[in-house]
């Protein structure tokens, strides 16, 4: 197997999940620790789309490796869509995912339950050293909670209830996640992507 695959994100708990989900793909899968640090791009697009495309082209251009990258977040309704492309620094840069499930919940304490309707979603995009791309989008839909349950996952899980289920990402096994979430959704399609690649 001699194809390199870089999988461009510098949050780690994103990576394990993309890495799993392309297990048995013909291509040596890396991560960023696998090459000397360069400095993240700025995440400045309005679409999730558009910040994946420009972290995939970047990190291939700049590490001449094909590359994959996933732009990812959540849409809350009652929020207008907020927190959006802005979701891991919702709380302002720096926060911890604590500080933006803090700020969620106080913006959404007076909404009831049937307003509280969101979805996770995930844009992944390969980019090639032929200028080959391709764009891989999921999504998952659900409610949220009123308060933090379970502490599997990261980021929003323990406030996000799936549709069809009645315990949050925090709660259920990574493997009910890894089954029916944004980025499961859209890896699958990339997987698939990968795998008719010459
Ligand atoms: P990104 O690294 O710019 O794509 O930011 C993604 C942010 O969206 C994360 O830091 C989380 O706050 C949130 N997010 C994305 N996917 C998930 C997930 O699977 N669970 C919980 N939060 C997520």
């Amino acid at each position: 197997m001699s194809k390199s695959l870089l999988i461009a994100s510098g949050n780690k708990h994103k990576v394990r999940e993309i890495i799993a989900l392309l297990d048995g793909v013909p291509w040596r899968v890396l991560d960023l620790s696998a090459f000397d640090s360069i400095p993240a791009p700025v995440e400045d697009a309005q679409t999730f789309e558009g910040n994946a495309t420009l972290k995939a082209e970047y990190y291939a251009q700049r590490l001449q490796t094909p590359c994959v990258a996933d732009d990812s977040g959540l849409v809350v309704d009652a929020l207008d869509g907020a927190p959006g492309v802005i979701s891991a620094r919702f709380a302002g840069e720096g926060c911890t995912d604590e500080d933006n499930n803090v700020k969620l919940l106080s913006l959404l304490k007076d909404v009831p339950d049937e307003k509280r309707t969101a979805r996770f979603v995930c844009c992944s995009v390969f980019v090639g050293l032929d200028g080959k791309t391709h764009t891989a989008q999921g999504s998952v839909e659900g409610r949220i909670d009123h308060a933090p349950h379970g502490s599997n996952g990261f980021g929003y899980d323990p406030l996000f209830i799936p549709t069809g289920y009645s315990q949050s990402f925090g709660e259920l096994d990574a493997s009910i996640k890894a089954s029916i979430s944004h980025r499961a959704r859209a890896f699958t399609q990339m997987r698939e992507f990968l795998a008719s690649l010459p």
